[in-house]
C-alpha cells in the first residue's frame, strides 16, 4: 500500500530540522509521497527547499488569503518563477477566508482571481483554501474556468450539495482528519458519495489530527488514519482508498 498526503505543512515550525524523522515515521505507515503546501513567502521558500532535498516531496506555492494584502508585482513575479521549478506541482494554498479576515475581503477576492489567472496561463492545478466563503469561492472558481487547469478543494468540509457544485466545475475533493470526527456528519456524507476519480486525502499537519490521535500534533504519516476513516465509511479496504487517492494525486499534480 502507498499513500500520498496531498497537503501537508512539513515546512511548519514543529517539523523544522526533524524532517527525516517525520518522513521515516510516515513511511512506516505506508505514506510514500507528500505535497508540502506554502502560503506566504517564507513557507513557499521552505516548501521548495524540502522538494529539492527529498525525492518524494513536492512543493505547492501561493499567497493565501491572510497575506493577500501583500501580493504586489514583485511578489507576483517571484511566484511565477517558483511555479516553473521542476518539483512545484500546484499553486496554493489560495482562496478566501471570511473567518479570520486577515486581509480585506475585496482584496482577498482580487488576489484569488489574479492567482487563478496565473494558474490558467501556466496550466497549473490550484490548491484551494476556503473558510466561511463557499458562495464567493464557487463564483470566482466558476468564472476562472478552473476545470481547464484543475483544482483541489483542500480540507473539504462541506455537505454533498456543495460538493456536487464543485465537482461539476471539474474539481477534486481532498479530505482531512475531520472525516474521522464523530460529529462531522456532513463530511461523512460527502466522503461516502464522492466519485473514486475525484478523491484525495491529506493531513494539513500540524493541524486537524485524525482519530485516534485527535488532540495531539498531526504529522504526515497520519494520513493513514484519514484513509482508514474513509474506508470505514465506504465499507471498503484501506488499500482501495490508497490506490485511488494515490493515483489521483499523481495525476492532478502531474507526477510521472
Ligand atoms: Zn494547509
Amino acid at each position: 500500500m502507498e499513500l500520498f498526503d496531498s497537503h501537508t505543512h512539513l515546512n511548519d515550525e514543529p517539523f523544522r530540522g526533524k524532517e527525516e524523522f517525520y518522513l521515516e515515521r510516515a513511511e512506516n505507515l505506508g505514506v510514500t509521497r507528500a505535497a508540502v503546501a506554502g502560503q506566504d513567502p517564507d513557507f513557499n521558500e521552505r516548501a521548495i527547499d524540502l522538494s529539492e532535498r527529498f525525492d518524494n516531496l513536492y512543493a505547492i506555492v501561493g499567497y493565501c488569503p491572510d497575506v493577500a494584502k501583500d501580493f504586489d508585482q514583485a511578489a507576483k513575479d517571484k511566484l511565477i518563477e517558483q511555479l516553473q521549478l521542476d518539483k512545484t506541482v500546484a499553486l496554493g494554498e489560495i482562496g478566501l477566508d471570511y473567518y479570520w479576515d486577515e486581509s480585506p475581503r475585496d482584496i482577498q477576492r482580487k488576489v484569488f482571481a489574479e492567482q487563478l489567472e496565473i494558474a490558467h496561463e501556466l496550466k497549473m492545478p490550484v490548491n484551494i483554501h476556503t473558510r466561511d466563503a463557499f458562495e464567493d469561492t464557487y463564483k470566482i472558481l466558476k468564472d476562472s474556468k478552473v476545470g481547464e487547469y484543475g483544482g483541489i478543494l483542500h480540507n473539504f468540509n462541506g455537505d454533498p450539495e456543495w460538493m456536487k457544485k464543485f465537482l461539476d466545475l471539474g474539481m477534486m475533493m481532498s479530505f482531512s482528519g475531520v472525516v474521522s470526527f464523530t460529529k462531522a456528519t456532513d463530511v461523512h456524507a460527502s466522503a461516502k458519495v464522492v466519485p473514486w476519480d475525484r478523491i484525495l486525502i491529506e493531513t494539513d499537519a500540524p493541524y486537524l489530527t485524525p482519530k485516534p490521535y485527535r488532540g495531539k500534533q498531526n504529522e504526515t504519516g497520519y494520513v493513514h488514519y484519514v484513509a482508514q476513516a474513509i474506508a470505514d465509511l465506504r465499507e471498503v479496504t484501506i488499500d482501495e482508498v490508497a490506490t485511488h487517492t494515490y493515483e489521483n494525486a499523481m495525476k492532478i499534480y502531474g507526477i510521472k
